[in-house]
């Protein structure tokens, strides 16, 4: 199968045929590729179980991790689960947006979305291109990141391409994802959110929302949890190291048998510039102070560092508060093993 790639205008005549394409595609059981705020989804009907087979197939998906439907309003979410107070508080506040809601799971919704779990995980995204493709569609669409299990998630079209061209018809192109990061995963079932995956959206924020965040005990952490957590997620092929500061990363460095290539701050790469490393083996992805950059740009920076066959990589590691605990979250992973 050929794959296609449509940049999406969307207040174009071209844009609207793009999403009507995309629409029909997923009405028809098949794959598109598409934007949210967090990543590249890769969609298909969630209310049809063989549609949503091929999306395990696509990626290579283990069959007991479960996908998110994405829907495009309160009322397109409201048969698919059980709707707790705090659940309606936290969709009330975050929706659209990047946060994924744990629920009690209704009948209406295959089993293969939950991958048999008693539960559903939905979202509303907020990117036009995604809501306008679920709208005309009018189904909520089951997506993972549109990348091949194991490998960082797609932040450009261009990375969904790379993972799977001739596998899907059709990918939506609506340029570089904003947020970078995968949504923030709260159970929602009970009286607090528990917190099964770091995103965006911060435990501190939810907290003050909701009075307390918890976070999932060590024995009910992998299936009843969020399964995906368990899984060697955000891996590129070069070895991932994690350096405190300049003089961890040049420790680290000294043990290595061949060159790293450095994802660091702007301040790291300055410090580790006037110890003597070559400019074109840095990569300064942010600044100390603002880490929205760094989330944005890391999953692009573990691919291209793969591309460029390099062996090993020195990331920065970032303290594990607000949207810091997301990255440590996902360079952790890239890091296992
Ligand atoms: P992905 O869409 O690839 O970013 O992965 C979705 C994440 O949500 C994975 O970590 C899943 O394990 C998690 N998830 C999806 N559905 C559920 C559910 N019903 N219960 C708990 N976690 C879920
Ligand atoms: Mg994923």
């Amino acid at each position: 199968m050929r794959t296609q790639i449509l940049p999406v205008q969307l207040n174009s005549p071209s844009g609207r045929a793009a999403i009507a394409k995309a629409a029909d595609m997923i009405q028809s059981g098949q794959l598109v590729g598409f934007p949210t705020e967090t990543v590249y989804g890769l969609g298909a009907d969630a209310l049809q179980a063989a549609a949503v087979a091929r999306i395990f197939a696509a990626k290579g998906r283990p069959a007991d991790n479960p996908l998110i439907a994405h829907v495009c309003s309160l009322e397109m979410a409201e048969p698919l689960a059980d709707f707790t107070p705090l659940a309606a508080r936290l969709a009330e506040r975050y929706w659209p947006g990047p946060l994924t809601l744990v629920l009690p799971r209704r009948p209406l919704v295959p089993d293969i979305v939950s991958a048999g779990l008693p539960t559903v995980a939905l979202r509303f995204p907020s990117h036009a291109i995604a809501k306008a493709l679920i709208e005309t569609a009018a189904t909520p669409i089951a997506a993972p990141s549109a990348n091949l299990s194991g490998r960082p998630s797609p932040t450009l079209a261009a990375h969904v391409y790379e993972d799977m061209a001739d596998k899907i018809p059709l990918i939506l192109d609506g340029g570089p994802v904003q947020i970078g990061l995968e949504s923030t995963v709260v159970d929602a079932r009970g009286r607090y959110p528990i917190l099964l995956r770091p995103g965006q959206i911060s435990a501190e924020e939810l907290a003050e929302l909701a009075g307390d965040c918890l976070y999932p005990t060590a024995g009910s952490v992998e299936r009843p949890a969020a399964p995906g957590m368990k899984y060697r997620h955000y891996a590129p092929s070069a070895l991932v190291y994690l350096a405190a500061d300049s003089s961890e990363a040049l420790l680290i460095a000294a043990r290595l048998p061949a060159r790293p290539l450095f994802l660091v701050s702007v301040e790291t790469a300055a410090e580790l510039a006037a110890s003597g490393i070559a400019a074109n083996r840095l990569r300064p992805l942010f600044k100390r102070r603002d880490l929205a950059p760094y989330a944005q740009g890391i999953f692009a920076a573990l691919r291209a560092a793969d591309t460029e066959g390099e062996q090993y990589i020195v990331a920065e590691k970032v303290a594990e508060r607000g949207l810091g605990r997301a990255i440590m979250n996902r360079l952790t992973k890239a890091a296992a093993g």
